[in-house]
């Protein structure tokens, strides 16, 4: 297997660059450059040739994964696809099939057949299953099987994958000798491959073998995504030494990892208060040589649950801005329960807006469809509005359920309407009309 990064060290633009510089409006030579380097990526494993084509990373637009998958309480593989149509339909660019509960082949594949996205995972979660299973002990994971349900996986047509190659016993030393956490663990693969390491004495296989990792992600052209699995789940425990310790292997990895040839990112950071994203997402560029960030949340503020889809918007457009390339959406019952359909729905919308917000300062010279929608508004040409708002729908129906008495002003005002008193008193003044 040739990945597309190999593809593009040799010079050859492969059919997936010139989807991507076509969907983003970038010259076929400026996506073959960033794939050369590995600062975009294009998850795209071969097993799934219809998927639909996104690229993750610089001068792209911030994409946004949603993330699905049962647990022991809530199991039913038919939620889990409506969850998945739910997520593609709002415009969520890939999805991650994170399932802990149920027979795990069969929501996996059954979830890959019905949605066209690039679909990642974290095989952790199967082989901690499996061992429990199996063993009644998930210290008794045999990392020979781990291995092999990752190829397993990867065969199904997975795309990208997150796997906790960054802890190691010097990770977890910075743990000890800081004295744990105010916000504790909060990766459930991370957790479980610290536990295995700590009960077994050994170094993670993930880690010791990462030559082998990089082999088998090579193998179906996916994206290895370096987890975070000592992310901080308070903002009290952001930045502390053994989240910089993972973060500091981890961006190690994504340059050894690119050297062999593979598709690299690198994830982040959880739990961060707002002042410290800029330097988080600065401290992951520059020390992973600018490989994609595949930001988690960030979190803000530990005290929203219940709105944790606005909690964490507020952080994803800041980190949007400051050079996130991909966010992992955040849900109305993050930190409460599995999300429904609806959840997802509410999640997505929220991420696609915080990413369009990050754009918008990310890429100055991107705001036409900002200021197409300002002058429709102020020409109260409300049909025309709808072409460039995120949710034409969702507008639509707010506005015909109250719907004003004259026909170019809305409810809010109605006679008093700012709008239409300036245009009396300006248009004649005004040459930007279009
Ligand atoms: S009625 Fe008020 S809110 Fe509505 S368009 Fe006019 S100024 Fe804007």
């Amino acid at each position: 297997m040739t990945t597309q990064l190999e593809h593009a060290r040799q010079g050859t633009i492969t059919k997936q660059m010139q989807i991507i510089a076509r969907t983003e409006g970038l010259s076929e030579s400026f996506i073959l450059d960033h794939v050369a380097k590995g600062e975009i990526v294009i998850p795209c494993n071969p097993k799934r040739p219809g998927q639909k084509v996104t690229g993750i990373g610089t001068g792209l637009r911030t994409k946004v994964n949603a993330s699905i998958g049962t647990s022991s309480d809530i199991c039913d593989v038919n939620l889990e696809v409506a969850k998945a149509e739910a997520a593609q339909e709002e415009g969520a660019d890939t999805l991650m099939e994170l399932s802990a509960a149920g027979d795990l082949d069969n929501v996996r594949q059954t979830v890959l057949a019905n949605t066209d996205l690039a679909v990642g995972n974290v095989p952790l979660y199967q082989a901690f299953k499996e061992a429990i299973r199996k063993y009644k002990n998930p210290a008794k994971l045999d990392p020979e099987y781990l291995f092999d349900l990752i190829e397993k996986q990867l065969d199904d047509g997975l795309s990208f994958m997150a796997i906790h190659c960054g802890i190691n016993q010097y990770t977890i030393e910075r743990l000890r000798k800081q004295g744990f956490r105010y916000g504790g663990l909060a990766s459930k693969g991370g957790t479980y491959m610290v536990a295995w390491m700590d009960i077994n004495k050994k170094e993670n296989p993930l880690y010791e073998q990462f030559d082998r990792v990089c082999a088998l992600m090579k193998k179906y052209d996916a994206v290895l995504s370096l987890g975070n699995g000592i992310r901080a789940g308070a903002i009290h425990d952001s930045h502390d030494r053994a989240q910089m310790a993972e973060m500091i292997i981890n961006c190690e990895l994504a340059e050894i990892g690119r050297n062999q040839g593979c598709q690299m990112m690198v994830e982040g950071p959880g739990h961060v208060p707002l002042d410290e994203i800029e330097g988080n997402i600065m401290l992951e560029k520059r020390m992973s040589g600018n490989a994609p960030y595949y930001v988690l949340g960030p979190i803000p503020c530990d005290t929203g649950a219940g709105y944790d889809h606005i909690t964490a918007a507020i952080g994803a457009a800041s980190s949007a801005r400051f050079g996130a390339d991909l966010i992992c959406y955040i849900t109305p019952a993050e930190h409460l329960a599995l999300p429904d359909v609806n959840d997802v729905r509410e999640g997505v919308r929220a991420t696609r807006l915080a990413a369009r917000i990050g754009d918008i300062s990310k890429y100055p010279d991107r705001r036409e469809n900002e200021k197409q929608a300002a002058m429709a508004r102020r020409d109260m040409r409300w049909n025309d509005l709808e072409k460039y708002l995120l949710f034409p729908e969702i507008a639509r129906k707010t506005r015909e359920e109250r719907a004003p008495a004259q026909q170019e002003t809305c409810t809010m005002c109605g006679d008093f309407c700012a709008m239409k008193k300036g245009m009396e008193i300006f248009e004649k003044d005004i040459t930007d009309k279009r």
